[in-house]
């Protein structure tokens, strides 16, 4: 099939967290394991640095017009590690520093930035004989609408990794974005009388995915759904639940040049040896005999941080070392900075910082993985190849990947059902046991190494869905000429 896979961040050009990650090993999986003839697209951001992936311009520009103004969008392009992608460039879109705005913000003008992005993919759309687009999240979901309404007939499928983000603008909006008011009404685009993107994707494509089972049974219900969930039911047949994965070329402790040593399931030496260097990177290696356990993530209440905030003079008592790595907005990360201080076995490091988070993944014991909701989780997986075992909140795709030690079923850790700073210690607490016992944690740490979460598993189940599609508008189509002939006749 010839596939368009669009998303607002691809990795390694512009990562904000596991859209990204997927966003990359999807398509090229897609494309070089399962022969797809895929293209993977996003914004070109000033921070993308051309001349090291040796972007280049391609032809002429896509001339837009919508709200009463024109865009003209740049087209550039690029082969990295057998992804084919193309890049949109236009300043409104792209001339920022960051992503989406600045730390636990957002740009004002999101709608017009995404819209343009949104336009740009329907003109490609236009000009290549794609059979399938694929959108991630809110920021190109209005594609989905805007592919119709052009009489379009590619198929569209639409993926939601976390429905807490849906793209929720002013009704104004409507009109600078280039779309019509018919679709300002409930079952569409309104939302509270506001418009909201996400509702856009759900509403005008084929199939829904999201990213783990247990995260499309969750967003049917109030507790998960952000508002969605009834819109989401009355669309629930289209909806499905297709388990994320990561790119084992990306995250293999036997190669990955970020780590001091290199290791794999049968020599563990490497990964006792990127413990130590890594504590003594950060001025910890009187901890070096204690577990240590790692938390990578963005600080927002998702991600349970808060818990570990509340926790953290309870976990200053513990035999163990604890490294955090993210960052939040300014007043949260004031606050923990404030909460860290009171406890020595505790390091926290603020920023994104990719070789430094593989670091962390090799040289730790455990990851910790408070959140509150989670759609899949990609730091399990990571951390499960990195030999290292995931302590988690049994949500989402985290009760989907971590499963009772002993219970034989791939992806075995800690889970935990309570809520707050108290199951996060006990959570804990299990985890010293645990650590303690030599055979019992080696054995469980070869297991997870060992463990299918690879994304060619994902993109499988994404080729089984795209040729159901197809195979639903062939049995359609044949449908509708046997009864126009039949009406001749
Ligand atoms: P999210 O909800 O943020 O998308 P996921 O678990 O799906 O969470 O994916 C998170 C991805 O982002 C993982 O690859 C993780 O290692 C990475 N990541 C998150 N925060 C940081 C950070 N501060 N520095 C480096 N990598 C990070």
């Amino acid at each position: 099939m010839k596939i368009l896979f669009a998303a607002a961040e691809i990795f390694p050009f512009a990562k904000s967290g596991g859209l990204a990650d997927m966003a990359y090993a999807l398509p090229r999986a897609l494309s070089s394991a399962l022969g797809h003839e895929t293209t993977a697209v996003m914004p070109l951001y000033a921070f993308i640095d051309r001349n090291k992936y040796q972007i280049q311009s391609l032809h002429r520009p896509l001339t837009l017009s919508f709200g009463g103004n024109p865009y003209n969008v740049e087209l550039y392009g690029c082969r990295y590690r057998d992804l084919d992608l193309i890049f949109l460039y236009h300043p409104i879109l792209c001339d920022r520093p960051h992503l989406y705005g600045p730390p636990g913000r957002a740009y004002p003008d999101n709608d017009l930035r995404f819209a343009i992005f949104s336009h740009a993919l329907v003109a490609l759309l236009q000009e290549g004989s794609f059979d399938l687009l694929h959108l991630n999240d809110w920021h190109c979901a209005l594609a989905a609408l805007l592919a119709k309404e052009a009489r379009i007939e590619t198929l569209i499928v639409y993926t939601i990794h976390n429905l807490a983000y849906q793209g929720v603008f002013p009704a104004e909006s409507l009109e600078r974005c280039g779309i019509g008011r018919e679709h300002f009404r409930m079952e569409e685009l309104e939302f509270y009388g506001q418009v909201n993107w996400m509702k856009a994707g759900i509403y005008w494509t084929d199939a829904i995915t999201t990213v783990s089972p247990s995260y499309a049974r969750e967003i049917l219900t109030p507790e998960f759904g952000c508002g969605l969930e009834g819109f989401l039911r009355s669309h629930r047949k289209k909806l499905r639940g297709i388990l994320n994965g990561i790119d084992y070329e990306i995250f293999d402790p036997s190669s990955d040049p970020a780590l001091p040593s290199v290791y794999d399931s049968q020599k563990l030496r490497g990964k006792a040896q990127c413990k130590a260097a890594y504590l003594r990177e950060i001025g910890m290696s009187e901890y070096e005999d204690l577990p240590l356990v790692i938390f990578i993530g963005r600080f927002v209440e998702q991600k349970g941080i808060h818990w570990i905030a509340e926790a953290m003079e309870k976990i200053a008592a513990l035999p163990l070392s604890l490294a955090i790595l993210g960052d939040g907005s300014e007043s949260f990360d004031r606050h923990l900075a404030r909460r860290v201080r009171c406890a020595a076995n505790v390091h926290l490091a603020f920023g994104y910082d990719e070789s430094l988070s593989h670091r962390m993944y090799a040289a730790a014991d455990f990851l910790l993985m408070p959140s509150t909701f989670e759609a899949c989780g990609l730091n399990q997986m990571i951390a499960m190849r990195y030999g290292t075992i995931p302590v988690v909140h049994r949500v989402g795709g985290l009760r989907d990947t971590v499963h009772p030690p002993g219970s034989g079923v791939c992806g075995e850790g800690i889970g935990f059902d309570g809520h707050g700073p108290g199951a996060v210690v006990a959570a804990l607490q299990t985890a010293l046991g645990l650590y303690r016992d030599d055979a019992r944690f080696g054995t469980l740490r070869r297991f997870d190494m060992g463990c299918d979460f690879s994304i060619e598993r994902c993109a499988r189940e994404y080729q089984r869905l795209y040729i159901s599609l197809e195979d639903v508008r062939h049995r359609s189509s044949v449908h509708r000429k046997r009864q126009s002939s039949s009406w001749i006749e």
